[in-house]
């Protein structure tokens, strides 16, 4: 609609909107979305970037260790070394380009993630309700709101109940608009357009219709692109910690140069500008020049892997949280269990039945004892039967495979089976009772209820958790007359299906004497006749059974968070190896005990019954009063605090709502709580990738920093140039370090307790064998240079023999410290990652490069050194391998495994 030459949408009648949009409440036919499509185009926004490319290339250059180098390329210019300084200046331009690359990738991976979570919208098409994608809409669609969603386009709202939307990414309002559907002034700003839901905030409840009247960059929000998020930047604390170690690291390097320099001029009688040129080499030599960018790839690999195990991560920086973890809360009906209900057993006062048959398909009988039930002679089972199927807004539908889908709740879905299966036509049975008005199912209040018009009047009907539908009972149908109702044989026949793990339902109904259109809460309070109740299964997820088994293993305790019943959940739990299928605490014992008291109780409990979301945060406070590192799952708008207080909140992808999406670190696209331990699984793993990383690249620069300070207390010339150590660095990090990046997970991950939050990535044992790999380093590269440069051997010969040995003794190394702290016992722990292989292989190659070419010996410095010289250094190069296997095995006596 161009809003130039009309009224706007906001300050015109519903109907008229509808009109000038050519739309009706029947929604467009798919042909006119089609047509509609090509006009107005998809409803996304152009994608943007918040740097732009240049920018993004300059920020590479903003690092302490790279000031380093540049004040080295300088030092090395005014002393007219130009080669030293083209080729710092190089490295440090490549280096860049890498970090560019590397990092434009990690964007457009999380970018591409992101685009996973593109939301949905139901709307009305063709006169059917359907969920379609968000970008699928064009102007004129009719969109159902309601809590938890986020608006998908601009909408002028034709029917609003309730309707509360935070519009705080537009206005900056932390405090929800209430909406209607009257026009408002034409002048009227963003914030008082209440008529009006616009794209990208978001329904915190209540429910409403309306048409769509603008999409993509023609709404609001698409004209405030600046706003707009942009795509995250990949910081996490683990780089910051890195980040601030580089600065520690620069600050020891220069004082480090310094002295060298000093010692140099004064002690050993160097000319300035050979002591300047060795205190450079010293400063290029210590830097791990390919460590941020190995560390970003590491984390993007296994950003990547999560996705593929259907946990997409919102946040970089919860790929590492995970690792942590010690404690995950996870929701039990359709996390932890398949969220496929089956009812299965009914009981109305006369009557014990069983329902057999599984799934949504109609296939299978109500049995009495083993035979089939009489349906014509049981009144009081059809009046069950029935309500369950007027209370329900779910739909099954047979697709053309003759599969039964469901659309709606679960729960819901069951019933209407039930119906079918007792020969129950919805449709038709619908019809017959219209609905007047409903109070929505919501977890807080546990039930729902309905104003349904029958041949013979008014009916309400509620469906809900017993507790609740008990207390707003006071008969029971008998036959068909009613008696008075015992509510304690009910609670306690509620609790015997509820011990076998059957979700329990009660369902009740009252006669409207006069006439209303509305429903409300009071109108179910106390005289309503309880039809019966029914029990339903809801079987484990297997793969969740050993995820949870698997996080027992890690050290993660598992707890179930359930609206069901307690005895519900704790025959769950127990089926699940969740709790001892007896301690449990309800909701309302959570209310009774304060921080304290909740802070112990949490400690010795795995399953949480009768619980609201409200309780979930106060779980998470208390599990971190303990100490504990939480992941909490949760999927409606009111589960969101929760999500945003654990330090992982988790969402489902599938039945969760775009407020909890948005509030948590991490989506799961199925639901599944076996994805979750697969999540944390990888995030341990990318966490022993950079571990091993780091491990692998600073013994080079020790044993390069240690060859260069003992030449000059020797007093002999450097084995290796600035520019050399340059080559080293750079070769072995964007080839052999790059190979760790893909190190794939270990069982033994799984089989640990969770990193203490903090801890070093580099422990103290760590950091020994740093220093013993550089020693060895040292001593294999400067002994091979001194031998040589005794045997005159000219300079740029030993030089490379020098540079050689460093290269192989890292390739050597790579194969003991991908294993981190295990030994290499068998043939496979040298062959479990092709990714090193190839490094190796590359690696050689490059310095055959590096040894033989003419163009690359004049940069470089370098010269052919004879075919003999290998067969010293490969051999010497092995014995790194010994000594750290050695090494590791002292460490495993001294830890007595
Ligand atoms: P959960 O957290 O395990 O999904 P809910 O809060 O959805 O649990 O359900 C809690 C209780 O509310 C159930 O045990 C059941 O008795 C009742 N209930 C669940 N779904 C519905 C529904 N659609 N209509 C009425 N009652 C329901
Ligand atoms: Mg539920």
């Amino acid at each position: 609609m161009n809003e130039a030459q009309k009224t706007p949408a906001h300050a015109q009648p519903g109907a008229a909107v509808l009109d000038a949009l050519d739309a009706d409440g029947q929604g467009l036919s798919e042909h006119e979305v089609e047509r509609r499509r090509q006009q107005y185009g998809f409803n996304q926004l152009p994608s943007q970037r918040k740097r732009g490319p240049v920018a993004r290339f300059l920020d590479q250059f903003r690092n302490t260790l790279v000031y380093v180098l540049i004040v080295a390329a300088a030092i090395t210019a005014t002393l007219g070394h130009w080669i030293d300084t083209s080729a710092i200046a190089g490295i440090v331009v490549i280096n860049a380009g890498i970090g560019f690359v590397q990092e434009g990738r990690a964007e457009r991976a999380l970018a591409a993630l992101k685009g996973l979570l593109s939301p949905s919208a139901r709307v009305w098409r063709d006169g059917r309700r359907r969920v379609v994608d968000a970008t699928e809409l064009v102007p004129g669609d009719i969109v159902l709101l309601s809590a938890g969603d986020k608006v998908p386009a601009d909408i002028r709202l034709l029917r609003a109940r309730n309707l509360l939307i935070d519009e705080a990414v537009l206005t900056g309002e932390s405090e929800p608009a209430e909406k209607q559907s009257d026009p408002v002034e034409a002048d009227a700003l963003l914030g008082d357009r209440f008529d009006m839901a616009f794209s990208g905030t978001l329904v915190r409840s209540g429910e409403g219709e309306g048409v769509v009247v603008a999409i993509g960059a023609s709404t609001a929000i698409g004209a405030m692109s600046s706003m707009l998020a942009g795509v995250e930047k990949v910081a996490t604390p683990l780089m910051r910690q890195i980040h601030s170690f580089s600065q520690r690291l620069a600050v020891a390097i220069i004082a480090l140069a310094a002295s060298i320099f000093g010692l140099a001029v004064l002690v050993r009688d160097y000319p300035l500008a050979e002591a300047f040129l060795a205190s450079v080499g010293i400063a290029v030599a210590a830097i791990p020049q390919g460590l941020p960018a190995i560390m970003t790839i590491t984390l993007a690999v296994g950003v990547q892997a999560m996705a593929q195990r259907r946990a997409v991560i919102r946040h970089m920086y919860a790929a590492e949280t995970l690792g942590s973890v010690t404690t995950i809360c996870s929701d039990k009906t359709g996390t932890l269990t398949r969220n496929e209900m089956t009812a299965v057993t009914l009981r109305t006062a006369a009557i014990e039945a069983r329902v057999t048959g599984t799934g949504y398909a109609p296939r299978g009988r109500i049995e009495c004892d083993g035979a089939a039930l009489d349906l014509a002679a049981a009144p009081d089972v059809m009046a069950l039967v029935r309500c369950g199927l007027l209370c329900n807004e779910a739909e099954l539908e047979q697709d053309e495979d003759g599969e039964w889908q469901l659309q709606g709740d679960p729960t819901e879905g069951a019933l209407l089976t039930l119906a079918l299966k007792a020969g129950l036509e919805p449709g038709a049975e619908k019809q017959a009772a219209p609905r007047v008005d409903s109070i929505p199912f919501s977890s807080e209040n546990r039930y729902m209820a309905t104003l349904n018009r029958f041949d013979d009047g008014l009916r309400i009907v509620v469906k809900g958790a017993p507790e609740q539908v008990l207390t707003m009972c006071s008969h029971v149908l008998q036959g068909d007359s009613t008696e008075e109702l015992d509510a304690n044989a009910w609670h306690e026949l509620a609790e015997r299906i509820a011990a076998e793990g059957q979700r329990v339902i009660a369902v009740a109904q009252r006669w409207v004497s006069g006439d209303q259109s509305e429903l409300a809460p009071e109108d179910v309070d106390g005289s309503l006749v309880l039809l019966g109740v029914l029990g339903l299964i809801d079987p484990p997820r297997q793969d969740a059974v050993d995820a949870v088994a698997e996080c027992r293993s890690a050290g993660i305790r598992v707890k179930m968070i359930t609206g069901d019943h307690a005895r519900t959940a704790c025959a769950i739990g127990a089926k699940m190896g969740i709790g001892d299928g007896e301690r449990v605490l309800t909701g309302t014992d959570l209310d009774a005990l304060d921080e304290a008291a909740l802070s112990t109780r949490v400690a010795d409990t795995d399953v949480f019954a009768r619980v609201s979301p409200g309780h979930k945060l106060r779980l998470v406070q208390a599990l971190q009063a303990n100490g504990e590192v939480v992941a909490m799952t949760g999927d409606g708008v009111n589960d969101a605090p929760a999500l945003k207080r654990a330090d992982v909140g988790v969402a489902m992808g599938k039945k969760g709502t775009e407020v909890a999406k948005e509030a948590a670190e991490i989506v799961l696209t199925d639901d599944n709580f076996a994805s979750i331990a697969a999540a944390v699984r990888l995030g341990r793993a990318a966490y022993d990738n950079i571990k091993r990383s780091v491990l692998f690249l600073l013994p080079t620069n020790g044993g390069e920093a240690m060859a260069i300070i003992a030449a000059v207390l020797i007093g002999m010339e450097l084995p290796v140039t600035p520019v050399q150590i340059l080559w080293v660095n750079m070769v072995t990090a964007a080839t052999l370090g790059l190979a760790l990046a893909f190190e794939p997970p270990r069982d033994e991950v799984m089989r640990r307790r969770p990193r203490a939050p903090g801890e070093p990535i580099v422990s103290a044992q760590l950091l020994l064998r740093i220093a013993l790999v550089a020693v060895v380093m040292l001593v294999g590269t400067f002994g091979f240079y001194g031998f040589l440069r005794r045997a005159d051997v000219p300079l740029d010969v030993a030089r490379t023999a020098a540079v050689n040995a460093l290269v192989l003794f890292e390739a050597a190394y790579l194969l003991s410290a991908r294993l981190l702290e295990r030994r290499l016992r068998h043939w496979r722990d040298f062959t479990g990652n092709p990714a090193v292989w190839k490094s190796i292989g590359l690696v050689l190659a490059l310095q055959l490069v590096f040894t033989y070419t003419p163009g690359v010996q004049m940069l470089m410095g370098s010269a052919a050194m004879p075919v003999w010289y290998w067969a010293v250094l490969v051999p010497l190069a092995l014995t790194v391998l010994p000594v750290v296997e050695l090494e590791k095995r002292i460490l495993e006596v001294s830890r007595g495994s």
